[in-house]
């Protein structure tokens, strides 16, 4: 068997079951009060930050030498008038983390551990503590989103998606990827059987399904619609946030997963893709951008090479990137 990469695997499972915790736990109490406006507009919670002091803590304890590439930072949360707010992250931390004792600058410095990295290096992870905070905010679609990078490669990526229901599994998906052995699903939960998880191959392109983001700034419907109909496609799309559409994919619900650029400068987030993009290939799928080139993890925390993404079961891969060129080029 191969033992690859299995006490990252572990290490990385514990971590996103115990913020996907402290997820669902502040999602049941949210208030308008536990929510800043980051600096580009968009939301964090208290759930974003503790999510993320939760995730750095436990890597950081089993592996302490692996660099960390989160999407939050404490600076917002040190500012005056943001007591409610830090008050609130440091009990959810330490719930999740298990720990009573647990000190505001200590939780403060597990946030910064994931904020201060290079996403440069031989080997480091990338986490999106929570991955479509609007959907969060919406009692929708969100994930914990974990990923582990050797050489700019991806070689384990972990989804938890506690909204998420797939297979007639209780509601709370965890996928699990690791590089040359599979996707698998569990019950976020922990209780119940793994399975290995495989994309549904089709006829062709016009029984297919496709996901999008809910968000019409983060990915154009109008586009997605046009491709649609060159494609013959005649389903509704699946509108879902965050990489839960990546889990759709690799568990066959769907077939096609396109991100439209919706502005020529944008360049997607490493932790947006990293995890998602290795539990689709792992489970016989592919993943490029709308171009199809390879998503290209070597450039620091965008992709900045790289436009967009298409991730699909790996049949339908050439026809949709045919259908975006004469999409867009048009
Ligand atoms: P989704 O839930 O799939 O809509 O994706 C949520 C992610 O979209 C967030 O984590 C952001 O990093 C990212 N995002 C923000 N602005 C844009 C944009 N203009 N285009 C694409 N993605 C974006
Ligand atoms: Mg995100």
């Amino acid at each position: 068997m191969n033992v690859h990469w299995s006490k990252e695997r572990q290490v990385a499972i514990d971590a996103v079951r115990a913020a996907a915790r402290v997820c669902t736990d502040v999602q049941g109490h949210l208030i308008d009060a536990q929510t800043i406006e980051k600096k580009d507009r968009s939301p964090v919670t208290v759930a974003d930050f503790a999510s993320q002091a939760v995730v750095c803590g436990i890597l950081g304890a089993a592996l302490p030498h692996d660099a960390i590439i989160g999407e939050e930072q404490a600076d917002v949360l040190r500012q005056d008038g943001q007591d409610a707010v830090r008050l609130a992250v440091v009990e959810h931390a330490g719930a999740g983390l298990n720990r009573t004792d647990l000190m505001e600058t200590e939780v403060l410095d597990l946030i910064d551990r994931g904020a201060k990295s290079e996403a440069h290096g031989s080997r480091y992870w990338t986490l999106d503590p929570i991955d479509g905070t609007k959907g969060f905010l919406r009692q929708e679609q969100y994930a914990v989103a974990l990923a582990l990078l050797e050489d700019n490669e991806v070689v384990l990526g972990v989804l938890g998606c506690p909204n998420l229901s797939l297979g007639g599994m209780p509601e709370g998906a965890l996928m699990v990827a690791v590089k040359g052995q599979g996707t698998k699903l569990m019950p976020l939960g922990g209780l119940g059987q793994d399975r290995t998880v495989a994309v549904s191959s089709l006829g062709g392109p016009s029984e297919a399904r496709f996901c999008e983001s809910v968000e019409s700034a983060h990915s154009s419907h109008g586009t997605a619609a046009q491709i649609a109909e060159i494609l013959g496609i005649t389903r509704q799309p699946i509108r879902m946030d965050s990489q839960a559409k990546y889990a759709s994919v690799a568990h066959g619900d769907s077939q096609i997963y396109m991100r439209l650029p919706t502005r020529a400068d944008y360049r997607e987030c490493i932790w947006d893709h990293a995890a998602g993009a290795l539990v689709v290939v792992e489970a016989g799928g592919c993943v490029t951008d709308i171009r199809g080139r390879s998503l290209d993890f070597s450039k620091g925390r965008r992709l900045e090479s790289n436009e967009g993404v298409v991730a699909s079961n790996g049949s339908l891969h050439e026809a949709v990137i045919d259908a975006i060129g004469q999409t867009i080029d048009s």
